[in-house]
């Protein structure tokens, strides 16, 4: 028996239910799909290819070290899919397909038309729960219904493993001498860039990641995630975002840390344990609630919302000008790095959303297309959380003064006066509102707070 396992976002030999199981039943040949023009679709861009081909090139390694061959294949489209993965099945001899499943709907349309089309020639496509903790459906109500609320679904989440603990599955074994996997990153289109190579790819890279962080910076997660200017959260999020480190493994290191308590225990544990439950929640928005895939809102009247076309505006919020410096060094912060801290992820969101009334979409798709962890979950229920729009979200008349948020979260201008060198000789009162201190050389605000605020309310009770 031999058995394709088709990796997607699970580039990794921990913790991989499809190749566990099939590595079980017999002999394993490993297939990556290279969907360039779809991925384009998606908005993926340089960076996460990058990082991509990076992870791609150790998981080739590990599974060489195990003896299992990995097959790299261009199918520019899902749809190619089918036709790609039978004519690799029949150069193996291969009689199932195995992969972990992933959730937004044009993944999940690709994955029935691969069962359909492999089944009427005779082969097995076996879909495994392997990107979240607890799978959607997993999580459900008293009646059955998914949850639309963040804090109850967390309590059904915690209640759930308290009975039924999961553990990280093991690598599987060798199934022969090594083999050499070779690959060309530049040919597949996934070259690295300066920024995709500032994150260590492979999965030792990140289980080292892990241990130091579960080792010390964890315990002080609750009060350090939400200071831009330290190094206060896990900065996990591209290898999660990949699979190259699985949520469980995650899990199973913060338990170890927090003496097996999922809740109670440390308090930065607890947290950060939460932070992963968030990841779970938006998966099974993701799944359950097909609509949000199409890029409508996940609230129907959210949809009412009449959003300003205002290019040069939406220009000077991308390109970190728009006069608010925290505003500004978060935008460059993602411009320079591929990543930006989650309180500013939250900060930026909303003032595009809010202060200057541009569509959420513009900005979900500027973040899928410069962020190394660009995750279509996480990234779409971050935004429509900030926009008022999504299932958990922030009601809509609730306003982040980005002049207020500077103020608590980096109070001595540090996180500013490293991203905006226009003002890294002013004092931490003129990093919060230079145009206060006769600052030059930089942008003043494109809009003002309480006028925006005022507009934004208007707009928003209108809509609904
Ligand atoms: C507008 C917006 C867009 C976002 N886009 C993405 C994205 O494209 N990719 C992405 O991985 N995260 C996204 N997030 C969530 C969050 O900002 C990042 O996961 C986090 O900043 C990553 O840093 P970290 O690894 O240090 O996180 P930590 O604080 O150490 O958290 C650990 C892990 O938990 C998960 N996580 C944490 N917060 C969230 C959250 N709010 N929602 C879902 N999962 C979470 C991530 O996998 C993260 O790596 C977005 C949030 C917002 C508000």
């Amino acid at each position: 028996m031999t058995t394709l396992v088709w990796f997607r976002e699970d580039l990794r030999l921990e913790d991989h239910p499809a190749l566990h199981a099939s590595a079980q039943s017999g002999k394993v040949v490993a297939v990556f799909l290279v969907a360039a023009r779809q991925w384009a679709s998606h908005d993926l861009g340089i960076h996460h290819a990058g990082f991509l081909g990076s992870n791609l090139t150790a998981l080739a390694h590990d599974l060489g070290a195990l003896g299992i061959p990995l097959e790299i294949v261009s199918a520019p489209r899902f749809r190619d899919a089918p036709q790609a993965l039978f004519a690799l099945a029949q150069t193996h001899g291969a009689n199932a397909v195995a992969a972990n499943e992933e959730y937004p709907l044009n993944e999940r349309v690709r994955d029935s038309q691969v069962a359909n089309y492999l089944r009427d020639r005779g082969i097995r496509f076996q879909l495994h729960s392997g990107s979240t903790i607890l799978g959607p459906g997993q999580v459900l109500t008293g009646t059955g219904e998914p949850y639309t609320v963040f804090t109850p679904f967390r309590r059904r989440w915690t209640s759930h493993l308290d009975t039924n603990a999961v553990r990280p599955l093991p690598a599987p074994d060798s199934q022969g001498p090594p083999v050499v996997n070779a690959l060309d990153t530049a040919a597949l289109g996934l070259t690295e860039t300066p920024i995709s190579t500032q994150w260590p790819a492979g999965a030792a890279a990140a289980a080292q990641a892990l241990a130091a962080f579960t080792h010390a910076a964890i315990r002080r997660y609750d009060r350090d995630r939400d200071i831009p200017s330290i190094t206060g959260t896990s900065r996990l999020s591209p290898y999660l975002a990949q699979g190259v480190l699985s949520p469980r493994q995650c899990l199973h290191a913060a338990l170890d840390a927090n003496q097996g308590r999922l809740s109670g225990g440390e308090p930065g544990i607890e947290t950060w344990i939460s932070e992963l439950v968030w990841r779970d929640f938006y998966r099974h928005v993701i799944a359950l609630f097909p609509h949000v895939s199409r890029g409508e809102a996940f609230r129907p009247e959210a949809d009412r919302v009449p959003w300003r076309n205002d290019p040069a505006e939406l220009d000077a919020w991308q390109s970190g000008r728009t006069g608010y410096p925290l505003v500004d060094a978060a935008m460059r912060q993602l411009a320079n790095t591929g990543w930006m801290h989650n309180r500013l992820r939250m900060v930026t969101a909303m003032f595009l959303t809010k202060h200057l009334l541009i569509d959420w979409r513009l900005g979900e798709r500027h973040f899928m297309s410069h962020l190394v962890d660009a995750d279509f979950p996480a990234n779409n229920g971050g935004w429509q959380w900030s926009a008022s729009t999504g299932t958990d979200a922030a009601p809509y008349f609730r306003v982040f003064n980005p002049i207020t948020q500077a103020e608590r979260f980096d109070p001595s201008g540090d996180f500013v006066r490293h991203y905006v060198p226009e003002l890294a000789h002013t004092s931490a009162a003129a990093t919060l509102a230079p145009w206060r201190h006769g600052v030059t050389g930089y942008p003043h605000p494109i809009v003002d707070h309480a006028f925006a605020r005022t507009r934004a309310l208007e707009t928003y009770r209108k809509a609904r």
